[in-house]
């Protein structure tokens, strides 16, 4: 027998859970619900950790989440075990509860560099709010920060720091930063802006170690022998998908190395728990494969979607992936796609040189994905042409 029973249970106190939680209430439905997150605070939106709240420019009650009315949040507390056949979970708490229906939306950890130097003081990655607040805490009075990686979060807190008038170094493997996710030429675009803007680029380098004086790190080195005095560093190259539980509860796990769910998010052999989020690996009817996508939108779309199915439905999740990044108060990028298995022609609307400028991601002809910086109406007109398919 369990301690208690729930109709609903959350499993994750992130985006895709509480939106779940929201939209179970904005149905109407009056069973109950519990979420369980095993962070210090209740649901919170994590883009600010690099932006806003980093630059102190937004609080941390701005940044909760909301989760509707009468849904019980249990918070400091992890789902240690999940049997989907019996349909009890174990809390960390010891406490067996049995569920109707579950969400798991355990959502993402950071990706660990595997180098000597990163224990050491000043080392930061970032993924929860206090992580932003220690990041800040190290950085004042400092004379450089490097940034290892040439993605959106490094760049977008290299933007942060010269916002705060802090010289920082990028460090990347690629020819220019973001060129991955969005080309070459937007990379390079990108590169101009962040140069232009005091912030020092090398790529092409392979980070090969931090080193330290004592306990604190002091510079870093590249693979070339390069090396870069700094007082400070993060570390941005990517996140994993969190499925530790699921993985010890014997759900299935995909190639992207999310948990594998139909195109209504159901996970595959337990159609009453579902996933959503950073750790779902589903059946997308749009991209015509299994796709796992790591966005603050999508999270909260696949939230809501996954509560309609909770409550009955059988709704496949067709929403376009939507993802945006702030460099500061510079540029905003925004994008619909993504293109999960590349593009071969780019088409570009407007000018880099303008700011203000779209790029259309082609693949044999067929558009598969689009960002643009200051053109909204491109990007809406591109994401109503992916929606579209199948
Ligand atoms: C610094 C940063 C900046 C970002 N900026 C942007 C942006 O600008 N735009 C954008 O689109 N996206 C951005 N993202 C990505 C976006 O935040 C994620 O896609 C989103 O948070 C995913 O939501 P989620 O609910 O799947 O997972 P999460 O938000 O990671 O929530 C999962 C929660 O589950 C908890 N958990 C894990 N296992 C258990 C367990 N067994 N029991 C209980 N709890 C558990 C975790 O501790 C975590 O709190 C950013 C991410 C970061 C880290």
């Amino acid at each position: 027998m369990a301690d208690r029973s729930v109709d609903v249970l959350l499993v994750g106190g992130g985006t895709a859970s509480a939106s779940c939680a929201q939209e179970l209430r904005a149905a109407g439905f009056s069973g109950s619900v519990l979420l369980v997150g095993r962070e210090l605070d209740p649901p919170y939106q994590r883009p600010p950790i690099s932006k806003a709240y980093f630059l102190g420019e937004s609080t941390k009650d701005e940044a909760f989440l909301p989760v509707g009315d009468d849904v019980e949040v249990m918070t400091r507390t992890s789902v240690m075990k999940l049997d989907p056949e019996a349909r009890v979970a174990t809390l960390s708490s010891k406490e067996e509860v049995s569920f109707g229906k579950a969400l798991l939306a355990t959502g993402a950890n950071v990706r660990r560099l595997p180098i000597d130097g990163t224990d050491l003081e000043g080392v930061h990655y970032l993924r929860v709010l206090r992580n932003a607040t220690s990041l800040r805490e190290d950085v004042a009075g400092v004379d450089r920060v490097c940034l290892v990686g040439g993605s959106f979060i490094a760049c977008e807190v290299a933007a942060s720091l010269a916002t705060l008038g802090i010289a920082s170094t990028l460090v990347f493997p690629e020819e220019h930063p973001l060129s991955i996710q969005f080309g070459a030429q937007v990379g390079a675009w990108a590169r101009s802006l962040l140069e232009s803007k005091g912030v020092e680029i090398l790529s092409g380098e392979q980070v090969a170690r931090l080193e330290g004086d004592g306990e604190d790190v002091q510079r870093l080195v590249c693979a070339s022998r390069r090396t870069v005095e700094c007082q400070a560093v993060v570390i941005g190259v990517g996140s994993v998908p969190d499925v530790m539980l699921a993985r010890s509860s014997g759900f299935e796990l995909g190639a992207t190395g999310g948990v594998r769910c139909s195109a209504t998010l159901q996970t595959v052999g337990s159609p009453d728990v579902f996933a959503a989020g950073d750790m779902c690996e589903y059946e997308s009817l749009q991209h015509g494969r299994a796709v796992r996508i790591e966005h603050h939108e999508v999270a909260a779309a696949q939230g809501r979607c996954a509560a309609r199915n909770i409550l009955g439905g059988d709704e496949p999740f067709t929403e376009v992936p939507y993802f945006w990044s702030d460099l500061a108060d510079w540029a905003t990028l925004e994008s619909v796609g993504p293109a999960v298995d590349g593009w071969d022609s780019e088409e570009v609307l407007g000018s880099f040189a303008s700011g203000a400028f779209t790029v259309r991601y082609l693949r044999e002809g067929r558009l598969v994905a689009c960002m643009t910086c200051g053109r909204g109406d491109d990007l809406e007109a591109a994401r109503a042409e992916l929606a579209e398919r199948p």
